[in-house]
């Protein structure tokens, strides 16, 4: 063994040495962690605190980075929105935190639009049930409109949920500060999911009463989410500890490393994190353009985070291949590249520079281009259909652990 295989942490668990150009996915590990919250993670791990006087300080730090008035630390962005769902349905009640997922005498309807109704790995729509809380989807999936909202809510209803997401529909849906205004008219808080986006404070000025953002994504912490907003849905969202939030408790250090990944993310030099990105992708371009059958495009995040990424469109007839052929082959291959894959049956996939260790960029270009150049000496015409591609990977889960 190499002495940097020695110390991949990988080679020791038998686990293979991906590298991740899809973002920052759960399904990999969710991002990588910035020294900062490592360091943080690291030094009160040996310690005792007391944990709610570890959650008010970093209630302060949330208030701080995002505008809100109060903060807190959960599990996950999925744990906060059934907490925050919770939180709205019982208040400041002891009584009713301990009575959930029973909502018998509470609000308990919670609306979303319908082209909101998206997943990440587990449904949106089950984190709302989660608290005991309804769904109502208003509009359909690619038209809401003002009136079908207002219609909805009446004297049940807890709260609004309001996502802004890659994953939503990114037409036909109402912006969030009408949301806001339809819900606030009526007396109703909007909980905003934003667990992929860079803006902190953005959302919250638009209206959000409640902003949720996911530590483990851009901001590098541990795994963790972050609950920002109105003051008295925060307190209700942290009393949450005490029910059903016990169940997806944080731990002390991943509240001391998302204080210390937010703080880190304020001193941050992202126009030269951009640079750097955009030279990763420059080079792809460079490499690939010449490449028959494929075309190589910088396309900019679709909800404006600063991020852009490599759209990578593969021609079957000319390449040899087909676009979830070539991200197969590259998972599968040594090492294993994992691109970003949600719209493969449409014919291409995206290229995420934004979770690469430095050296990475150069070895991604050489595997792709080697498996293109492989693709099209095969020049295999029986291929799978997206279908049996999807198909496969869950009979994959069902075989788990095996
Ligand atoms: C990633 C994501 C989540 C889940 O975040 P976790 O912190 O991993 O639970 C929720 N909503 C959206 C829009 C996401 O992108």
């Amino acid at each position: 063994m190499s002495e940097k295989k020695k110390t991949d942490i990988r080679a020791r668990l038998g686990l293979r040495p991906v590298i991740n150009v899809s973002g920052t996915m759960t399904a990999l590990g969710a991002s990588i962690a910035v020294p900062e919250a490592i360091e943080a993670a690291m030094a009160i791990l040996p310690q005792w605190v007391e944990i709610n006087d570890l959650h008010r300080k970093a209630s302060a730090v949330i208030a701080k980075a995002t505008g809100g008035e109060a903060g807190f630390v959960t599990a996950s962005a999925s744990a906060a929105i059934t907490l925050a769902i919770a939180g709205a349905m019982t208040g400041a009640d002891l009584a009713k935190v301990e009575q959930l997922p029973d909502a018998t005498g509470m609000k308990d309807e919670v609306v979303i639009l319908m082209g909101h109704m998206t997943g990440y790995g587990a449904a949106i729509e089950q984190a709302v049930r989660l608290a005991g809380a309804k769904v109502i989807p208003i509009g359909n999936v690619t038209d809401a409109r003002e009136y079908q909202l207002a219609g909805k809510i009446n004297e049940r209803t807890a709260a609004a949920l309001y996502v802004v997401s890659h994953h939503v529909v990114h037409y036909g849906q109402l912006p969030l500060a009408e949301f806001a205004r339809v819900c606030h008219e009526k007396g109703v808080p909007v909980i905003a999911d934003l667990a992929s986006e860079c803006d902190l404070k953005g959302f919250i000025a638009e209206g959000a009463d409640i902003a949720i953002y996911s530590a483990h994504k851009f901001l590098g912490g541990l795994t963790a989410g972050i609950v920002a907003g109105r003051k008295d849905l925060v307190r209700a969202t942290f009393l949450q500890n005490s029910g059903i939030g016990r169940g997806m408790k944080v731990g002390k250090e991943a509240i001391a490393s998302t204080m210390a990944a937010l703080q880190a993310w304020e001193r941050r030099d992202h126009d030269a994190v951009r640079r750097k990105e955009r030279g990763y992708l420059d080079l792809w371009v460079e490499r690939f353009s010449g490449m028959p059958g494929v075309r190589a495009d910088i396309i900019p995040d679709p909800t404006g985070n600063p991020i852009d990424r490599l759209k990578l469109s593969v021609d079957p007839e000319r390449a040899g291949t087909t676009a979830w052929d070539l991200a197969d082959a590259l998972a599968a291959g040594d090492p294993p590249v994992i691109i970003r894959d949600h719209e493969l049956e449409l014919g291409f996939f995206e290229m995420d520079p934004c979770n690469l260790h430095p050296g990475e960029e150069a070895i991604v270009a050489d595997r792709v281009a080697a498996e293109l150049e492989a693709a099209r000496a095969r020049n295999d015409k029986e291929t799978r259909s997206p279908a049996d591609r999807r198909r496969g990977r869950f009979d994959r889960l069902l075989q788990w652990p095996d």
